[in-house]
């Protein structure tokens, strides 16, 4: 791997400001996501950017603090969390492919019998969800989730945003759609509505940039949180959890955030995108504009410019 052993705080200091205030002047924004109605009322014009490096040290540009809806980046979180629970029991209901298919794909289930191709496609991301709720009531699997997050990010202020749920779980009727197919085949164990409220309300995550790139750190330094030393998953796992990102993180737009990003990264349509620079930093960009396929159009463009300034990629 061409990452170089030790970040160049300074220049690294420089680039996030600069492209900050770059990104925060680009008339090009997207187009902020509106089946979600909660979503629709967010101002195009955030930009924020958070890079945790390996000392701890934070770097931030723009509207890094401010809390958004994480939406599918909190998928990650629940996939660590699932994989903790069942381990590799959970491949019988999940898949390990990339989809080339949207993140609501209704059609790609169908052929595949009900078995999701990957957890981070939204049918994925429901039967995962199931796997966290059985044996537990809704509310104590949230609580879980919550708590993780606090965890993580070393950040107990971190909350859910109830209206945001609300508001999806009002309109989520294409998500009622996979998951109601998912459990005519067996594949989602508890009942629908259980595993939804909590798929819609984890998704409702309000984070900053600053607490999800913390949060994104233990994926960083191989399963380990580095301002505790201790391991939140083994080294193998984040090694594993880091390649879904970079096959399956960005849907039918993941092939494209690979070929100009370079890194594992997991984006979410409230615009936000987590992503990993193995042994060196934890990155998170908010810009609620999304591309075509459902991804932060200036996020990718922000950490296209970031991974090219740093010289980081994984691929050499
Ligand atoms: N809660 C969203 C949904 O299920 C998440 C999608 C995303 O962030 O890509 O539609």
């Amino acid at each position: 791997m061409s990452i170089a052993a030790t970040t160049d705080k300074s220049l690294l200091r420089t680039a996030v400001s600069d492209i900050a205030e770059v990104m925060a002047a680009r008339p090009d924004r997207g187009t902020v996501a509106s089946y979600i109605p909660e979503l629709a009322t967010v101002d195009p014009a955030r930009f924020g950017l958070c890079v945790v490096d390996a000392d701890g040290e934070v770097f931030m540009g723009g509207d890094a603090e401010v809390p958004f809806s994480i939406q599918s980046i909190s998928k990650v979180f629940t996939l660590t969390l699932a994989l903790g629970m069942v381990g590799d029991r959970l491949w019988k209901r999940v898949g390990r492919e990339p989809s080339g298919s949207a993140f609501n794909s209704i059609v790609q289930l169908e052929f595949e019998k009900g078995v999701p191709r990957n957890p981070f496609i939204n049918a994925g991301a429901i039967a995962t969800t199931d796997v966290i709720l059985s044996g537990h009531k809704p509310k104590e699997a949230l609580g879980e989730i919550l708590r993780f997050m606090q965890f993580l990010a070393d950040d107990q202020t971190i909350h859910i945003d109830r209206e945001v749920a609300a508001s999806e779980q009002r309109t989520g009727f294409r998500n009622a759609a996979l998951a109601n197919y998912m459990k005519s085949f067996g594949i989602i164990e508890n009942p629908v509505e259980y595993t939804l409220g909590v798929y819609f309300h984890h998704c409702a995550l309000a984070m900053s940039c600053r607490q999800l790139a913390m949060a994104g750190r233990f994926l960083a330094y191989k399963g380990r949180n580095p301002s505790t030393g201790l391991f939140v998953v083994k080294p193998e796992r984040a090694r594993r959890i880091n390649s879904l990102m970079m096959m399956c993180g960005h849907y039918d737009g993941s092939g494209e955030f690979a070929y100009r990003v370079g890194l594992p990264g997991k984006s979410g349509v409230g615009g936000g995108i987590l992503a990993i620079v193995p042994g060196q930093a934890s990155i998170a960009v908010w810009s609620p504009g999304l591309d075509a396929s459902g991804n932060s159009h200036l996020g990718r463009i922000a950490l296209e410019a970031l991974a090219t300034r740093m010289g980081w990629s994984v691929f050499g």
